[in-house]
């Protein structure tokens, strides 16, 4: 036996590329523990239900995780939910102000709950629900704030016991001016800068510092609370992230991710906390997702472009518009993440199409997750060559519009060649399929229970219809069927007939 190593030309070795905000460069990831990323990515404050302008973030993580595992890299990917209420906006002219949960308890929808613990269970579990919908991986882990309260409270004891921190009537700080590095993520060097007065930062006469920010706020009557060294009170936003992370992934992290409002303060505050801490680098990679706006304008009630995932995918007998979810993940995956996304229903009804031509494509070559293929034969030496210049869109930053026009070039090519297929290109096809969608999750759910179709009410009422109808034409008996299909249309169902039977779909009302 030859245990000589490979020559080198055999060894194929990419760079996986991300934007660094914290050196305004675009540079290798490369994990610290070979081939084992850590990463972690913000999650949402749970007072409502998340929106697709929050899922743009979250669904740039689940980028990073399936390329990463496109290169055989082990990750332990953490996303936290943050079910501790922190300020909102405009506390800007009341500081003394009620949170973000707080102020959803109160308000109509609030009513449902039995109260504020109530409520953070029941979007905690919508978030999750909606995280599955888009086909989100399940994160290796996902902390909540309320349950590292202990960690917190410690962490907060040792920055002041560091001199980082320091205590007055109304709660303990950071001090800023103990952090000389504080402001290089978000380049905001200017005094002015810092003291924006934004989510975190609280007027307290007693702050040394206009900038200084809370690490813990006093407040007995709080409707979260909990003791402390310190009395009762509720931490400050951004020590929750400093020390999840550091519990899960150590002391110093590949990659931190999250939306391009978190740079400051939340990012900012992090890496002074965690770098005071532990006087170690915190995370050597910072990614940020840009907003997204509907229709080229600011999401928001008030203008009726504010769409959360069950907006778009719920069935219009609950009050959804019944879209394909991977269709609304196409939507997103259309634009770059550090570009500003405009998400718009003519976008939207494009990528429904294109779902349905991959649909079509599985309907052709099979199930590939009945019948896993291999390249093999010419039409295979074209989608490996596809498939690979996919992963190389996404080790280029994520580049994921260039990734998916290989999907819809090679959907078309097997979609155009359709009556050719012999078994070797449809086995082909359906690997192809496979390595498509673990790197862009827009072909089939692969993180999903199994059996989405028979908790389908809707079925349940459908398929006996269909069966129905096809007993109806084959006795000749057309009155009857075309009256099935006109209950099947009432339903909101479009059928499908072929020489293979009859398919059914909802409609989609976009
Ligand atoms: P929040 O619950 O406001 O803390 O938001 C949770 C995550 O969603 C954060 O990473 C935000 O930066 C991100 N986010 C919020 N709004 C948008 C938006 N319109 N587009 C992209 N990301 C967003
Ligand atoms: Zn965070």
């Amino acid at each position: 036996m030859n245990n000589e190593p490979l020559p080198q030309a055999h060894i194929v070795s990419k760079e996986f590329r991300i934007y660094n905000t914290l050196t305004n460069k675009s540079e290798a990831l490369v994990p610290k523990k070979k081939d084992h990323l850590t990463f972690y990515s913000c999650g949402p404050t749970v007072y409502s239900y998340a929106h697709i302008g929050n899922f743009r973030s979250f669904l740039t993580a689940d980028l990073i995780l399936r390329t990463a595992h496109a290169l055989g890299w082990d990750v332990t990917y953490a996303t936290n939910v943050t079910d501790v209420g922190h300020l909102t906006e405009d506390d800007l002219t009341d500081p003394s102000g009620e949170d973000r949960m707080v102020k959803a308890l109160k308000s109509k929808e609030g009513e449902q709950f039995v109260n504020i613990w109530d409520l953070a269970r029941h979007y905690t579990t919508t978030l999750v629900e909606d995280w599955h919908r888009l086909n989100l991986r399940e994160p290796t882990v996902r902390p909540r704030a309320t349950e590292h309260m202990r960690e917190q409270i410690a962490a907060v004891e040792q920055l002041i016991e560091k001199g980082h921190a320091y205590e007055t009537d109304k709660g303990v700080y950071f001090s800023v001016t103990s952090f000389p590095d504080y402001g290089k993520l978000s380049g905001n060097t200017l005094d002015g800068d810092l003291e924006q007065t934004v989510r975190d930062v609280v007027v307290d006469d007693d702050k040394r510092d206009p900038r200084d920010f809370a690490l813990w706020k006093k407040d007995d009557k709080h409707l979260m609370q909990w003791f402390s060294p310190w009395g009762w009170g509720f931490p400050g936003w951004h020590i929750e992230c400093s020390v999840m992370a550091m519990s899960y992934l150590g002391e110093e992290i590949d990659l931190h991710a999250g939306g391009e409002d978190l740079i400051f303060p939340h990012h900012e505050c992090e890496i002074a906390q965690s770098e005071s801490l532990t006087g170690k680098p915190f995370a050597t990679i910072w990614a940020h997702t840009r907003f997204l706006q509907v229709e080229g304008e600011k999401m928001s009630k008030r203008l009726g472009n504010f769409f959360t995932v069950r907006d778009l995918v719920a069935p219009e007998a609950e009050g959804g518009k019944g879209v394909d979810a991977l269709a609304v993940r196409m939507t997103l995956l259309s634009g770059h993440y550090r570009k500003p996304f405009n998400f718009t229903m003519k976008t939207l009804r494009g990528n429904v199409k294109h779902r349905e031509r991959l649909e079509e494509v599985i309907a052709l070559v099979g199930n590939p997750l009945d019948e896993p293929g291999a390249y093999e034969g010419d039409t295979g030496a074209i989608l490996e060559g596809m498939y690979g210049r996919a992963k190389d869109a996404m080790l280029d930053d994520l580049n994921t519009p260039a990734a998916l026009a290989q999907l819809f070039g090679g959907t078309k090519m097997i979609l155009g060649n359709a009556d050719h297929l012999d078994e070797t290109a449809r086995a082909a096809a359906r690997r192809w399929l496979v390595d498509m969608n673990a790197l862009l999750g827009v072909v089939f759910y692969d993180d999903q229970p199994e059996s989405a179709d028979e908790e389908d009410p809707l079925a349940a009422q459908v398929e006996p219809l269909i069966v129905a109808r096809a007993a109806a034409r084959a006795a000749g008996d057309w009155g009857r069927a075309d009256e099935i299909r006109d209950e099947l249309a009432s339903l909101g169902v479009e059928i499908k007939d072929s020489k293979d039977g009859t398919t059914w779909k909802r409609k989609q009302q976009i």
